[in-house]
């Protein structure tokens, strides 16, 4: 590694060499504005190998196009010689493109991800929090950063959440960086070491990328390979998720000075509230005590901080996710009178449980972006001892329905199944219907609102937690929600409630 900026920056070299950016959508871009300067110094050339494009990027690849920068279209596969690759996030690396890219480097040349490029042109002495899970990782990101803020600590957001890494790190503003970081970025992580890295769960997604569950898995426990390397560095490992709770035993069995970094398990098999200090004897701990107050041990210190109540986040699996974010936060130096404030103030976020309104005494709650089986799973029981009218719908993602039927007949009040799922979910839940669960279908998501507010009385929680992607109507998640609760505005006016 040369000298120069290595020292001031995580491992950020003098020279770049020929470097190779393949794919153009939002991270694409971003690295792309960040090396395009430094074609000519750092970067003796720089291709960008896209698929298709829109118009737009069409337009703004135009501007680029000079001495020793090239832009290659339509690439199903790339040819040349290149010295470092940065990959977006939609391309797999069990692709053809991705491939093709790996063998045109030479042996100690890296397809790395625009995560692992930022946290590498990052000053050193700046601290990352880097959270990753199938669910949960957005909500705990958000949290984290708004609990390093309360703080006083100046933290961003960044990743999938909103700004690129990249773009963060070209700012240069921040002192903590909270990174949401999905696995398709993490499998292209080498030297990526945060101070704090939240696991939160690893349930069965992502197939069509990773090929197996198991290269997926794979691919998010890269996010805790190279702690020993950043001194301090703290994993924080939801201990309630089977798969997390696993890797929890693993890295306990490695002694102290041979792991290089701490742990800090949240919860155990029986939830938030078990503390895996008495469990198994850990030496630190995130959990519920059992008067309600979430606590963390860390560092020899136990700190109380709020009570679950005070959360304004709703749902078991929210408690876990604000348990995971403060130990994070306080594992990088925030002080527990911040973090108790960020607990206090935090609001749910927009389309995870939002509420919506109110229809004729009916609570309404968007949680549109319940894309899977497991994060309605995790809402179905977040209005208990109340249960739930859950609308269910939308594009088949075409996962075991098996978990989800048993859920709602213990925990859902009625069902509307919707949308082109319908043809696999009507029959899966039908059934319900002979158990005591009333059960409707409309082909629409506005008709199953309608559905669901025929079956509910006033003091009934009407909760939009589809299970499916929204592809078949909606451009989106968001876009499903904004509409979900504009149908909650139309018919609370039409009611006058
Ligand atoms: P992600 O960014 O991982 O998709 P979000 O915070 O956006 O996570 O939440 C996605 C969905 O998962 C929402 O429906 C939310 O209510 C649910 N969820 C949030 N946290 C968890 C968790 N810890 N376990 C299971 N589901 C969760």
């Amino acid at each position: 590694m040369a000298a120069g900026l290595e020292g001031a920056r995580n491992a950020a070299p003098e020279s770049l060499g020929r470097v190779l950016v393949l794919g153009l959508g939002v991270s694409g871009k971003a690295v792309v504005r960040y090396l395009l300067p430094q074609v000519g110094s750092r970067v003796s050339s720089l291709t960008i190998a896209a698929g298709s494009a829109d118009e737009a990027t069409r337009a703004w690849v135009e501007g680029l196009r000079g001495p020793s920068v090239e832009v290659r279209f339509g690439c199903e596969t790339v040819e040349g010689a290149w010295d470092l690759c940065v990959a977006s996030p939609g391309i797999s690396e069990f692709g053809e493109l991705y491939r093709s890219a790996q063998a045109c480097l030479p042996a100690d040349g890296e397809v790395i991800s625009e995560v692992e490029l930022a946290w590498r042109e990052c000053p050193a002495d700046a601290r990352w929090v880097a959270v990753t899970g199938t669910n949960g990782k957005t909500t705990t990101t958000a949290l984290a950063a708004h609990l390093l803020r309360a703080a006083g600590i100046e933290a961003c957001a960044v990743g999938n959440i909103g700004d690129t890494c990249i773009n963060a790190v070209a700012a240069g503003t921040s002192q903590v960086y909270v990174a949401e970081v999905s696995s398709y970025q993490l499998a292209s992580t080498r030297r990526f070491a945060p101070d704090a890295a939240v696991v939160l769960n690893i349930k069965p997604d992502h197939l069509n990328w990773h090929r197996t569950h198991e290269n997926y898995a794979a691919a998010k426990w890269k996010v805790i390979e190279n702690l020993s390397r950043r001194p301090g560095a703290v994993a924080v490992l939801n201990a309630a998720d089977d798969e997390v709770r696993a890797k929890v035993r693993a890295v306990k069995a490695v002694p102290d000075e041979q792991r290089g970094f701490a742990y800090v398990p949240v919860g155990t098999a029986a939830g938030p509230g078990g503390d895996m200090r008495a469990a198994c004897g850990s030496a630190n701990a995130a959990f519920v005590g059992a008067d309600g107050v979430l606590r963390v041990a860390l560092r020899g210190q136990e700190i109380e901080l709020v009570s679950v109540d005070e959360l304004q986040i709703k749902g078991e699996h929210n408690v876990v996710n604000a348990l995971a974010a403060a130990a994070a936060c306080l594992a990088v130096g925030a002080d527990a009178e911040g973090v108790r404030a960020g607990l206090r103030s935090f609001a749910p976020l927009e389309h995870r449980i939002e509420p919506a309104g109110t229809v004729g005494g009916v609570a309404c709650y968007n949680d549109s972006k319940a894309t899977n089986v497991d994060a309605v799973l995790a809402a179905l029981t977040a209005f208990a001892p109340a249960k739930p009218i859950i609308m269910l719908g939308g594009r088949d993602k075409g996962t075991d329905l098996a978990p989800l039927v048993d859920a709602c007949r213990r925990h859902a009040r009625a069902v509307v199944c919707f949308g082109e799922s319908l043809p696999r979910f009507w029959p899966a839940f039908e059934r319900l219907g002979a158990e005591g669960v009333p059960v409707a279908r409309a082909r629409h998501m506005a008709d199953a609102f309608d559905a669901a507010l025929d079956l509910a009385q006033p003091g009934d929680v009407v909760l939009l937690s589809p299970a499916c992607a929204s592809f078949d109507e909606f451009t989106c998640f968001e876009e499903r929600g904004d509409a979900f609760k504009a149908l909650v505005a139309r018919r609370a006016a039409q009611l006058g409630a």
